[in-house]
C-alpha cells in the first residue's frame, strides 16, 4: 500500500496523454546503467488538474489543461534556485525513476492514470496548442530550444542542427523561428526532405566527403541532437564551423507560449495506452522508425473503471 504524504505545493492531475522520450526507453530497458522497474515513466504529460494543494501556485485551477516535464520537484532554496534555473536545483527530483524523500516513495511517470507534481512545475498549455503536439515538447522540446537561446541565435545565425529525430525534428522548427539560417546534418540524405519542410534551408550529409567539403566553414553553432556522443562521431563536425563557431551537444534533458506563437509543431504518431500498444510503441521509438514522436493516448478506454 502506498502512502502519499502531501507536499503542499503539489498539483493532482488525471493524465490525457504522454509521450515517449528516449530516457524513458533507457529507464525501461537498463540502457542507463541499471534497471529501473517497476516504474511507469513518461515525464511529457499533459492532463487536467483534478486537485491542487492548498499552498500550490495560484495560477492553476481544477479543470486547467497543464503540461508536466522531467522534474516533480524544485526546493526553491538553492543557488540554482534563487537564480531561477529550477530545472538545475541541487536537490531536485526527477518525474519518474526518483524518490520523494518526504515520504520515500520512488516517483512514476505519465504511463500512469494520475499524476501529482508541484504546481509550480505544471504548466498551463496555450489554447492553440493541440494535446499531442504539446506533450513532445515538455522534455525533447525545451532539450532542443534551452541551448538555442543560450547561444544567442538569432536571425542573423547560421545553425547546424545535427539529426532529425525526436529532439532534432523540434530544435529545427525552433530555430526557424528564431530567424535563423538552418543546416540540418545527417549521416544519409533519407531525411533531407522532412528536414526541409521542418524549416531547414541547407542540408549537410555528414557521410559524403563531398557535401561536407562543399559546407566547410559555414556555420556559427552546431547543436548535435543525436545520440552518438563518441568523439569520432564529434569530430568531423568541427571542420563545419566558421572561425569562433560553437559545438553544442546535448543528449540527454518554458517556453510553451513560444511554440504556440511561432507554430512548431512535433510530428507524432498516436498509439493507445495499453501493454501492447506501448511495446509497440518502444519498439518504434528505439529503431527510429517514428516520424519522430510517439504519443500514447485514450488513456480514458483503458483507465474506465479506474478511481477518478
Ligand atoms: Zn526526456
Ligand atoms: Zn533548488
Amino acid at each position: 500500500m502506498i502512502k502519499y504524504i502531501l507536499i503542499y505545493y503539489e498539483t493532482n492531475f488525471k493524465a490525457n496523454l504522454t509521450s515517449i522520450c528516449g530516457s524513458d526507453i533507457h529507464a525501461a530497458n537498463g540502457s542507463s546503467g541499471r534497471h529501473y522497474a517497476p516504474v511507469a515513466v513518461g515525464h511529457e504529460i499533459v492532463g487536467k488538474v483534478v486537485k491542487v494543494g492548498c499552498k500550490a501556485s495560484s495560477k492553476l485551477k481544477l479543470g486547467d489543461r497543464v503540461g508536466v516535464g522531467a522534474r516533480y520537484f524544485y526546493c526553491k532554496n538553492c543557488d540554482a534556485c534563487k537564480r531561477g534555473l529550477k530545472n538545475n536545483c541541487l536537490k531536485c527530483i526527477g518525474t519518474i525513476f526518483d524518490v520523494d524523500k518526504g515520504s520515500g516513495v520512488s516517483t512514476q511517470g505519465g504511463d500512469a492514470f494520475h499524476n501529482r507534481n508541484d504546481g509550480d512545475l505544471a504548466f498551463q498549455i496555450p489554447k492553440s496548442l493541440e494535446t499531442n503536439e504539446a506533450a513532445p515538447l515538455l522534455c525533447g522540446g525545451i532539450t532542443g530550444f534551452a541551448p538555442l537561446l543560450d547561444n544567442n541565435v538569432t536571425k542573423v545565425t547560421k545553425i547546424g542542427i545535427v539529426g532529425v529525430g525526436g529532439i532534432g525534428h523540434m530544435a529545427i522548427q525552433f530555430a526557424k523561428a528564431l530567424g535563423a539560417e538552418v543546416t540540418t546534418i545527417s549521416r544519409t540524405r533519407s531525411k533531407e526532405e522532412d528536414a526541409k519542410k521542418l524549416g531547414a534551408t541547407r542540408f549537410v550529409a555528414s557521410g559524403d566527403p563531398e557535401s561536407m567539403k562543399e559546407h566547410k566553414g559555414t556555420l556559427d553553432n552546431i547543436l548535435n541532437t543525436s545520440s552518438s556522443l563518441s568523439q569520432s562521431a564529434i569530430e568531423p563536425l568541427v571542420v563545419l564551423l566558421r572561425p569562433s563557431g560553437t559545438i553544442v551537444v546535448i543528449s540527454t534533458p518554458f517556453k510553451l507560449n513560444f511554440a504556440a506563437e511561432h507554430n512548431i509543431k512535433p510530428w507524432v504518431a498516436t498509439f493507445d495506452i495499453n501493454e501492447k500498444d506501448l511495446c509497440e510503441a518502444r519498439v518504434h521509438v528505439e529503431s527510429s522508425k517514428v516520424r519522430y514522436r510517439a504519443v500514447m493516448t485514450a488513456f480514458d478506454k483503458f483507465f474506465a473503471g479506474s478511481r477518478q
